[in-house]
């Protein structure tokens, strides 16, 4: 679909000609997001500066049906914010303001824009942070946090975005602006805030979010353990969490991934070791070296091959900046790879993986782990090298058997990443036709012109489908993890 001249005409009024993208050049920046294999050119881009700005766009398309891809920074590993039928991509690079810090009450509301780290580095010198962490934090925005929902490594012990997100300011697919939430905890009515959270772009445009803000943690600790098996290390993460413990994360590596690293970024991981725990606990200094020794001696009791705490700041920068620079070290071992992100229940984590591993032996393809392992949540990342026919269609045929594992193990197909393009279909592996049909309505609801990031999440009308471009390529610059 091409937009008529009157149309960009009308947009430019709204957000001025500098806020308006519609050359070629310029919307190939925003032909897809971190999941390159599926690509769509919106027709135009526009970078509002405020929520009635958005409202006016929304407003606009609304009118002449013309679909609306919310973006945030573009680091969504799902394929949802790209425009598989074209249309205006809303852009909120340019709504990134700290609107109001809230101590007393431990929150702050931000524009969508805002970028993660940000937040928390305005607050820290006051004492604070923004606790929800995506590992791509560094770059990803509130608006897009909220929008899937986003987990991290810490989000074990402090929950994951919805757990922060006390309330929205929404533009509706049905062209309203609503406030949903607010600074109290608990508001009447419907709970339109966690349907809100975790959307995706299809049902409105999150114009700026209330979240909470905790107090920085008196002190941090992280130990390493080394095991001879990932499923030793699996193994452990259960018994730790048995023992009553909650760490602040708890990240698990295996051999390919210790090996690439180790190759790379040098974060002294052992080498020939079959899995390596990352496990952080943070709080009162007291309570933590308490827990630390627990933690030691539970590991030691599994067999770990080494046990070691971080001495100072410098060795604990290090150990995490290993596990932050896996993806990019991975680069050393393949081509190319497929990012997975399924969930199991935690008890299930040996399980799980084994069968990943089997899935990986069967398509002669190596598949490697790293991932939030006390959320049970995994990231397989299924090496091929596109070159060499028929390994790409292994490794989708490897990420469709992992995906029906996890779901077999009482699983979902998403621990954090969202649904996007990427898994709408997969959906119908967890959901019967009733609980679409459901959702369906729902998003009706707030998007009645059917014109909100139209193919996302829910599974659609194939010819969403067709206009879906795959490419085949997957890749994420050395220096930032998953
Ligand atoms: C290296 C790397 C590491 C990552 N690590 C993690 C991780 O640990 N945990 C995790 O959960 N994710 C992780 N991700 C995925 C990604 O960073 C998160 O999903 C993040 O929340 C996306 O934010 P974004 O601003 O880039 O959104 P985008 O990619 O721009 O958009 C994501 C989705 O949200 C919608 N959206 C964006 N902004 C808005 C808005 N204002 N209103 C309504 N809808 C909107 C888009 O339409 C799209 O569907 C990682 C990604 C990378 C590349």
């Amino acid at each position: 679909m091409s937009l008529p001249p009157q149309f960009l005409r009308e947009l430019t009024r709204i957000v001025g000609p500098a806020g308006v993208v519609s050359t070629h050049e310029g919307r190939l920046t925003y032909e897809c997001d971190m999941h390159t294999f599926y690509k769509g050119l919106p027709d135009a881009v526009v970078l509002p500066t405020s929520s009635a700005q958005v409202l006016d766009v929304v407003g606009l398309c609304l009118r002449d049906g013309v679909p609306v891809v919310p973006r945030g920074s573009g680091t969504g590993v799902i394929g949802g914010a790209m425009a598989p039928r074209g249309g205006v991509m809303i852009s909120t690079t340019r709504m990134t303001r700290i609107l109001d810090v809230d101590l007393p009450n431990r929150c702050a509301t931000v524009e969508p824009g805002v970028i993660n780290l940000r937040l928390s580095d305005a607050v820290k010198g006051r004492g604070y942070y923004f606790a929800p962490d995506p590992s791509s934090q560094m770059v990803s925005s509130i608006g897009g946090n909220c929008s899937t929902n986003a987990g991290g490594p810490h989000c074990l012990k402090y929950g994951i975005t919805v757990n922060h997100v006390l309330g929205l300011e929404f533009v509706t697919g049905a062209g309203e602006i609503i406030r949903v939430g607010g600074k109290v905890r608990e508001v009447p009515g419907y709970d339109l805030t966690g349907v809100l959270v975790g959307s995706e772009g299809t049902l409105g445009i999150v114009t700026a979010a209330i979240v909470r803000l905790l107090h920085l943690p008196e002190a941090v600790k992280t130990i390493l353990a080394a095991f001879a098996t990932i499923e030793d290390a699996s193994e452990t993460v259960s018994a730790i969490i048995a023992a009553g413990i909650i760490p602040a994360a708890l990240e698990c590596l295996d051999e390919p991934m210790i090996r690439a690293i180790e190759e790379g970024v040098r974060a002294g991981y052992p080498k020939g070791a079959g899995a390596v725990l990352l496990i952080e606990l943070d709080g009162p200094r007291a309570e933590i070296e308490a827990q630390a020794e627990k933690i030691v001696g539970i590991c030691r009791s599994r067999l770990a091959l080494e046990v070691r705490v971080a001495r100072d700041e410098a060795e604990r920068a290090l150990l995490w900046k290993g596990r932050k620079e896996a993806a990019g070290a991975l680069g050393r071992l393949t081509r190319s790879w497929l990012l997975q992100d399924a969930v199991v229940p935690r008890s299930k984590l040996p399980q799980a993986i084994r069968a990943v591993n089997a899935i990986a032996a069967r398509h002669r393809l190596l598949i490697a782990h790293v991932f939030h392992a006390g959320d049970g949540n995994l990231h397989p990342l299924i090496c091929y090298d596109e070159e060499k026919p028929g390994e790409l269609e292994r490794a989708v045929q490897a990420n469709d058997e992992l995906l029906r594992t996890c779901i077999a193990l009482g699983g979902s197909v998403t621990g954090e990443h969202g649904v996007g393009v990427d898994k709408a279909e997969n959906l119908r592996l967890q959901y019967g036709d009733a609980d679409l049909a459901f959702m369906g309505r729902l998003r009706r609801v707030f998007d009645p012109g059917g014109v909100m990031n139209p193919g996302k999440l829910l599974p659609s009308h194939p010819a969403c489908g067709e206009a879906i471009r795959r490419t085949g390529k997957t890749a994420v610059p050395s220096g930032v993890w998953i």
